[in-house]
């Protein structure tokens, strides 16, 4: 099972494709957290991605779908995989079905998490509250002018991916708005 979880940044992204790994048992592939694995090591990726990170920009279309097409190729990706961050933009959108293509592989479904703008501001700022009083090191896109950055680039770069899996029959939307466990629930719905 091949998905992709779409969706603007503090949607639920990262936690709804996490429980959807877990349940069945395919990896989580965040772009995201590959790309923050890659700055804390310090490779030349990550000297790269640093700064447009931390300033809520978007990281070349090339340096993330080389990410990606390695990552697809490991062993653990033979059953299937979801996509969380990833394509954020129509050329990576392209990328992944040639890649895909290229493998005899096809996405299966694309699920969209609906939020409200106004309720994403509040998310990433109660993720950095909570992930400091944990004791925890709040990541350096977490704060209110990075996310304006993100926001702004979902809307301008990404957004059009929803109209692009649609046209492919792919898009289903869930309201994201919903407790975490409604919003599991939906997905496993269109997932069963
Ligand atoms: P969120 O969805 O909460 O914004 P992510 O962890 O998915 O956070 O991504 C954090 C940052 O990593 C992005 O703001 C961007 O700089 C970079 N990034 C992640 N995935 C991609 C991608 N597919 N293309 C370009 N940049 C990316």
């Amino acid at each position: 099972m091949n998905v992709i979880l779409l969706g603007p940044p503090g949607a639920g992204k990262g936690t709804q494709s996490q429980l959807i790994a877990q349940k069945h048992t395919i990896p989580q592939l965040s772009t995201g957290d590959m790309l923050r694995a890659a700055v804390s090591a310090g490779t030349p990726v990550g000297l790269k991605a640093k700064k447009i990170m931390a300033d809520g920009g978007l990281v070349p279309d090339d340096v993330v779908v080389g990410i990606i097409s390695e990552r697809i190729a490991e062993p653990d990706c033979v059953r299937g995989f979801i996509l969380d961050g990833f394509p954020r933009t129509l050329p990576q959108a392209s990328s992944l079905d040639r890649l895909l293509t290229s493998k005899g592989l096809k996405l299966d479904r694309v699920i969209e998490l609906k939020v409200d703008d106004m309720a994403l501001a509040d998310r990433v700022e109660k993720r950095a509250r909570e992930t400091l009083a944990a004791g925890g090191t709040v990541r350096p896109d977490d704060n209110a002018d990075a996310l304006k950055t993100r926001l702004m680039a979902y809307y301008r770069e990404t957004s059009p991916l929803i109209g692009y899996y649609y046209a492919h029959g792919l898009l289903k939307s869930v309201d994201g708005m919903a407790p975490i466990a409604d919003v599991t629930r939906q997905i496993d719905e269109i997932l069963a």
